[in-house]
């Protein structure tokens, strides 16, 4: 190679590698032209159930830069994680933005106007269990088969925001998928330190297959794509200090990936959850806890107790292991199998 024409050739390379932000950027009907914000919907077809509209907003910043997709209310009664999205949506200034963002504030629609937990009422199915979807499945899977294609395939990193639902008592926390390549787990370890959550759970155990990825971030890793998902918000409130934990954290992973000016301050002193421990009941009847969300339990002690419909106690559960307690059932229903606390596992290095 003639010397003299590397720096022509680097020029080449670099143009080719830093296009200027092009011009409009569509998601489904939301069409945003450069230095703009646009809304509109994800229109998911009928198939042999109903059609439904997911709402969709693009965000395309000004100045070149990564595509980075929020998408919350899989689960629609998860309520702050949804009114997180909702303020989060008017926060982000098209001038300040290098990149684009795109946001699907609520994705389970039925499940939130009728304050179904958990599932998508039309088919009875998790919307962050069934990814990547199919074209010709129930509801739950034409929406997950077309987020997939629409946001997932064409984003360079991806937050999925949950929190505790209408019978979970939780306290937040956000999941680190370690997913054995080396580039990715340390951008999503910064991504989880940038946002700003102080529990953290490893997660090791993902489908590895891209075409069973069941859940919205594990698609979107199988892809190559870092993503994170997080969890503030309990019991169907929305706590100030939930709502905006999720927003700063979502600003702050913006600043980390320099998406926005400005540094991202990273959690100092992470509690890293190596394992998370399912106390599941063992009988049907009415649940009384006897610990709260987020407090540290000492193997065998016991976190609630559930008696007959007379106030016969039936079953004690126990924590398996010491630990913190992720969540714990937040309402006295309780069925044989259901879960009854989650409790984390504290590991020193993950
Ligand atoms: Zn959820």
């Amino acid at each position: 190679m003639n010397t003299n024409t590397l720096p022509l050739l680097l020029i080449a390379l670099w143009s080719m590698a830093a296009p200027a932000q092009q011009s409009s950027f569509t998601v489904g009907t939301a069409n945003a032209a450069l230095g703009q914000k646009a809304t509109g919907f994800l229109e998911v077809p009928a198939g042999t159930d109903a059609a439904t509209s997911i709402p969709v907003v693009v965000v395309r910043g000004n100045k070149p830069g990564p595509v980075l997709a929020l998408v919350s209310g899989a689960h629609g009664t998860e309520y702050a994680s949804v009114i997180a999205l909702e303020k989060v949506i008017p926060e982000l200034d098209p001038a300040q933005i290098s990149g684009t963002v795109i946001i699907l504030p609520l994705v389970n629609i039925q499940s939130f106007l009728q304050k179904t937990p958990h599932v998508n009422p039309v088919d009875g199915k998790s919307m962050n269990r069934f990814y990547p979807g199919k074209a010709d499945g129930t509801q739950t899977e034409r929406a997950s088969f077309l987020i997939t294609k629409e946001v997932v395939e064409r984003s360079d990193y991806l937050i999925d925001y949950h929190g505790g639902d209408l019978d979970e008592n939780l306290r937040p926390y956000s999941y680190w998928p370690k997913t054995g390549n080396e580039k990715q787990d340390t951008i999503t370890q910064q991504m989880v330190l940038a946002f700003g959550l102080n529990h953290i759970i490893v997660v090791t155990d993902r489908p590895k297959d891209p075409n069973a990825s069941r859940y919205l971030d594990n698609t979107a890793s199988t892809r190559g794509k870092p993503a994170i998902a997080v969890e503030a918000g309990y019991s169907g409130t929305v706590q100030p200090q939930d709502v905006s934990a999720l927003v700063n954290g979502t600003l702050n992973v913006m600043r980390y990936l320099k998406m926005l000016p400005g540094a991202a301050p990273m959690v100092k002193h992470p509690v890293w959850i190596g394992k998370v421990d399912t106390i599941t009941s063992e009988q049907t009847g009415i649940f009384y806890p006897l610990v709260k969300r987020g407090s540290y339990v000492e193997q065998g002690m016991k976190v609630g107790y559930v008696t007959d419909y007379f106030g016969k106690t039936i079953f004690e559960a126990q924590a398996p292991a010491a630990g913190v307690v992720l969540y714990i059932c937040g309402v006295p229903s309780m069925k044989k199998s259901d879960t009854v606390a989650n409790i984390g596992e504290v590991v020193k290095n993950p």
